[in-house]
């Protein structure tokens, strides 16, 4: 049996077909090769474009059987072969309904070639048994998709029981008041689309758990989507009349069971889902179609109620005013919280006093800086910069007019920076200069700007070191808290480069 690595911490499934170095060679796409979800997918449309082609027949329906069965085995066969594969039960029981669903068809084919009413038979004990797969599979799946998601189920509940309240009106008020058909056939009539409603949530909820949605989640849904579509159009076909076998609505059925095998073998179906930032947030396109399914049900009601329902339209038009309303309260409110996180984010990363970058900024951004030096092979100063006697200024003018300075400096020195330049506060009247992509001689030339800037005739000392290979965050700042201690140690108004013997003194 092949076996698979450790599953990757990147979030290949961001884009379909992306890759990660971690994903096997026979599961990663690359330039040269194609993904093996890439052909699955191609085969089985064929599959389904052959299906459509030839007359209904036993040529045709061989086709249909064979594409479900190459669906059933190409899902199991990824479990087997995919050992990083998440939640391998969810897609075990996949597997399973696509084999209830050949066999369903196998027994559909026979009886109508036999002249036989196909409808209802022990074909639909097979395809209804489809449903508490899929509805199991999909839930394990949505829980081993990451961090329980309150946000997500309540949004796929809302979506869910509008199209729940749209597909009753369409698909099983017409049933319910068909007065042909017997007790038997309205129970299993009904069954279909109230599986198709059971799995919608789910399937939403999955997709709903992550910001960026993951690629086999999508196909899954656009599976789940074709499969439903195919259900209702079969319903409303059976229940009209127009319903025959071979048509575009197999055809759904064969297009779903190929994204289904796509989803499994997709690189992102082993992805471990931490790495995929769940969101409960409310985004601004969440919220629309929020909106559109709170809108549906009362539309449902106005467009099904009788002519003579005057006061169930106007109740209907209401609620659909006041779903709007609320909406658009909760677009603000939304915007209102998206601002003051920005705010919070911007205050964290602030010195309240100067509002130059505090320590945790620019610890940040120096380790960033370090590894974009180190993978392009670039410059990166650091100069340290302190002013002196600072306590005697204090002693002298107050410490409100050392307040005062500080600011006064912080104002100067931010027009001196370049914009590239990320100036720091990180002690009392301690401060960094971050150079990207500049020597220590270039940093240098900056230092000395800001040593001529100081306000009130105040003077400051500075330490410059420039990453060396290998430098970690730490030893880069050592080097530069080492070159300002010497420059103190050297009578202060100065700049050292780390490692040049050379000082530079007014
Ligand atoms: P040196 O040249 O050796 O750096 O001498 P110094 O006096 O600048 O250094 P020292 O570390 O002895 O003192 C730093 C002083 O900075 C002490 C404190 O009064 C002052 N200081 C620190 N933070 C603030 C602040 O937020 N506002 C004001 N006004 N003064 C501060
Ligand atoms: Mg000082
Ligand atoms: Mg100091």
């Amino acid at each position: 049996m092949k076996t698979e690595s450790a599953p990757s911490s990147h979030p290949i499934g961001r884009e379909w077909g992306a890759l990660d170095d971690s994903v096997p060679r026979h599961e990663a796409c690359s330039r040269t090769s194609v993904c093996y979800w890439h052909v699955l997918l191609a085969v089985g449309l064929f599959l389904t474009a052959a299906y459509l082609v030839i007359p209904y027949g036993l040529a045709a329906s061989t086709i249909y059987v064979a594409a479900s069965l190459m669906a059933a085995v190409g899902v199991g066969l990824a479990v087997y072969r995919r050992r990083s594969l998440i939640c391998p039960i969810a897609w075990i029981l996949i597997a399973c309904a696509l084999a209830l669903a050949t066999v369903g068809h196998s027994i559909w084919y026979w009886l109508d070639s036999r002249g036989l009413e196909p409808f209802p038979s022990l074909a639909d004990a097979f395809y209804l048994g489809v449903y508490p797969l899929f509805i199991l599979a999909l839930w394990l799946l949505g829980r081993d998709s990451g961090r329980s998601d309150d946000g997500a189920l309540s949004d796929a509940l809302i979506v869910g029981t509008s199209a729940a309240v749209l597909g009753w009106a369409l698909l099983i008020a017409p049933y319910v008041y068909d007065p042909n058909l017997t007790l038997l056939q309205l129970l299993i009539s009904t069954a279909y689309p109230v599986g198709d409603l059971m799995v919608l949530p789910l399937i939403l909820r999955l997709v709903f758990l992550h910001r960026s949605p993951i690629g086999a989640h999508l196909l899954l849904l656009a599976g789940m989507v074709a499969y439903l579509a195919a259900d209702m159009l079969y319903a409303h076909g059976n229940a009209v009349g127009w319903y025959a076998p071979g048509g575009l609505t197999d055809g759904l059925w064969l297009i779903a069971y190929a994204l289904f095998v796509a989803a499994v073998w997709h690189p992102s179906a082993s992805v471990k889902p931490q790495s995929h930032a769940s969101s409960t947030q409310l985004s601004s396109r969440r919220l629309i179609v929020l909106g559109a399914a709170s809108v549906l049900v009362p539309a449902v009601i106005l467009l099904t109620a009788g002519a003579d329902a005057d006061i169930v339209r106007i109740a209907a038009i209401g609620s659909i005013l006041i779903f709007l309303l609320v909406m658009h309260r909760m677009a603000g409110l939304i915007r209102q919280t998206h601002q003051q996180a920005e705010a919070l984010e911007h205050l964290s990363r602030t010195d309240p006093l100067t509002g130059a970058a505090n320590r945790r900024h620019f610890e940040d951004a120096l380790k960033h800086e370090i590894d974009r030096a180190e993978r392009a092979n670039s410059p990166l100063s650091l100069a340290f910069l302190d002013l002196d006697h600072f306590k005697q200024f204090n002693d002298s003018h107050g410490h409100p007019a050392g307040d005062l300075l500080l600011q006064k400096l912080v104002a100067t020195w931010r027009e001196t920076v370049r914009p590239t330049d990320l100036l720091a506060r990180i002690g009392g009247e301690e401060f960094v200069v971050l150079c990207p992509d500049t020597s220590a001689r270039q940093c240098q030339t900056v230092v000395e700007r800001l040593r001529g800037a100081v306000p009130n005739g105040q003077t400051c000392s500075a330490g410059i070191a420039e990453r060396r290979a290998g430098d970690s965050s730490d030893a880069l700042l050592r080097r530069a808290d080492h070159a300002l201690y010497k420059a103190k140690h050297r009578g202060r108004n100065r700049v050292i480069l780390a490692d040049a013997a050379a000082a530079t003194a007014r």
